[in-house]
């Protein structure tokens, strides 16, 4: 039998908020001070191993869909594995899913951000709900009355998996469907009709070639009326207690988020129910549409974070050479890079997170500018982070009992869904161009104090904001990938150490893009590389 030697502990149990400076600093900056106890115990919950375990749980044992009852009644149900559900239980008790509006209060968006930040590192798949739960509660609130009979339920902290109409439950989750088979980033392709039922109520009827976790509560779909595409709460039960006409006809078969189910279905005169006003339903889900962005941001910086805690722990503890791998000199390089990658996205995020707590025009202006470019660069900057982290495990990073695999499947899937890359970036020039005050607010955003190390990306990036080529879409990636390397290098300079606010402007502001590891002489690369090591 052979020796197990040189392999490192599993990085379990640790707590993922008390051990992550950068995270703890960066949530009590944007005024979550309060839930300063709240997250490091939920980071405690997380981050034991029999927690861990159910993320990879979850993944290994995907949703079932069950079209037909044993007697061959149409049901559309899908099955989850029971971590999947304990994975909710814990995320609801957390109030993950609509905290901020269940109980508002300054710094309720970030102390939410934070804890998702945490959860989405042990497990990304039940994130999906989630968002989409947290991101309706404004898009529902169009309908005052249809809010007063939802809300008290989506508030609700006890997660209740049972498929019963919304009265008989304790929680509801809230999903959406807009994408169809002929286009998703144009949703003004939409065919799904909807035709009034002479009672205030709709019937639609159509597809979505996306409509993911299937068993939340209610959807807000997309549909054409007479007047044109409008906005509609669909509940998979109807008011009298039936299945309401929501027909999955399969489910995904996805390259990660295996944990999550993502559906293909069919109304055939499923009612539903008009948010906001008819016409009007591109503007009315849009609102969603900011705050699951901004969870895609957050929720890819959480995976960078996972992917760095794994690479460093191990490390820390494998040698090669003689010497530990961290102590090797182009594996601190590595490192080092990952670790700026990571904390410049972990602050940015954090820092838009705010913005959702503030009401006035300058907040409002970020949140609708920052959201889209934060989205694209953060969730690019994740696959390639993630497969840097791998390979720092070397071949153990290829296996699937490290979570390494499913961090890199899961990676590119914030990118493509709500606004893919391209589309968030025409969504910045948009909002830029019609926000009168939005280079302004962009301008005082960007003021690094006269800062040496960036003031010549930021005057040129200042520039270019305000000329009329910033309208030129072919160009719309550089511009916003510019400002997002921009509002991170302030925010670093503002609020990181030295060595890490030293090795972004030197490594970032060329273009770059290549490979990590890639960092100039001269940097304190071991101070970087310390401060992302997650303490046990
Ligand atoms: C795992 C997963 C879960 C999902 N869950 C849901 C869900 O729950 N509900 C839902 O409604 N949808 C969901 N989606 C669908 C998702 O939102 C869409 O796939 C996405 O919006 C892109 O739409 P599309 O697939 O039709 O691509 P297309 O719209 O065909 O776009 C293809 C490519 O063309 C680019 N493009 C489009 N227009 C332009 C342009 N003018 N200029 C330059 N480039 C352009 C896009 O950026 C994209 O890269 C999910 C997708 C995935 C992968």
């Amino acid at each position: 039998m052979f020796d197990v030697t040189n392999q490192p502990p599993p990085l379990e149990p640790y707590n993922p908020f008390a051990s992550d400076a950068v995270l703890r600093a960066a949530a009590m900056r944007e005024g979550a001070e309060w839930a300063d106890a709240g997250l490091s115990a939920l980071g405690a919950t997380l981050g034991k191993p029999e927690t861990i375990q159910l993320g990879f749980d979850a993944n290994k044992y995907p949703p079932v869909l069950r079209s037909f009852d044993r007697y061959g009644h149409r049901i559309d149900e899908v099955d989850f594995h029971p971590a999947w559900h304990e994975l909710m239980a814990i995320a609801l008790r957390a109030g993950l899913h609509s905290s901020p509006w269940a109980d508002p209060k300054p710094g309720a968006h970030v102390a939410r951000a934070a804890g998702t930040y945490l959860l989405n590192q042990v497990e990304s798949g039940v994130y999906c709900p989630l968002a989409m739960t947290y991101g309706s509660v404004p898009t529902l609130r169009h309908a005052p009355t249809i809010a007063a009979a939802w809300l008290p339920k989506i508030f609700g902290r006890d997660y209740d998996p049972r498929f019963r109409p919304v009265r008989d439950k304790s929680s509801a989750l809230i999903g959406m469907a807009m994408t169809e088979n002929q286009g998703g980033s144009d949703l003004r392709t939409n065919t799904t009709r909807a035709e009034p039922a002479g009672d205030g109520s709709f019937r639609l009827t159509g597809h979505k070639w996306f409509m993911s976790a299937p068993m939340c509560d209610a959807f807000l779909v997309l549909a054409q009326t007479p007047k044109g595409l409008s906005c509609f709460l669909m509940p998979r039960w109807t008011p009298d207690g039936e299945r309401n006409d929501v027909r999955i006809l399969r489910l995904k078969d996805k390259l990660g988020n295996k944990s999550n189910a993502s559906s293909e279905v069919e109304f055939e005169g499923g009612f539903a129910q008009l948010i906001g006003e008819e016409s009007r339903g591109i503007p009315t889900v849009i609102e969603m549409a900011n705050y699951t962005r901004l969870d895609c941001a957050i929720g890819s910086a959480a995976l960078m974070r996972q992917a760095l805690a794994q690479a460093v722990h191990h490390a820390r503890h494998r040698s090669a050479f003689q010497k530990k791998l961290i102590d090797q000199p182009l594996m601190e390089n590595v490192l080092a890079d990952l670790s700026l990658e990571t904390e410049a996205a972990t602050m940015l995020a954090l820092r838009l997170a705010r913005a959702y707590d503030e009401s006035d025009e300058a907040a409002q202006i970020i949140r609708r500018v920052v959201t889209p470019a934060a989205k694209f660069w953060i969730c690019k900057r994740t696959p390639a982070v993630t497969f840097e982290a791998m390979e720092v495990l070397g071949g153990s990073g290829y296996i699937e009992e490290s979570i390494m695999p499913r961090l890199y499947r899961e990676a590119p899937v914030n990118s493509i869904w709500e606004g893919s890359g391209n589309i968030v970036c025409l969504d910045v020039l948009r909002a830029i161009e019609r926000l009168p005050h939005a280079a302004d607010v962009l301008r005082r955003e960007l003021d690094d104090g006269g800062d040496a190390r960036l003031r010549a990306f930021t005057d040129s990036l200042q520039q270019r904001l305000q000329s009329s080529e910033r309208n030129d879409e072919s160009q719309a990636r550089a511009l916003v990938r510019d400002l997002v390397l921009a509002l991170q290098a302030v925010l670093l300079v503002k609020h990181a150490p030295a060595a890490v606010a030293d090795a972004f402007c030197a490594s970032r502001f060329g273009g770059g893009g290549g490979a990590f590891g890639t960092l100039p002489r001269g940097l304190e690369l071991r101070a970087i590389v310390q401060r992302a090591t997650p303490l046990t």
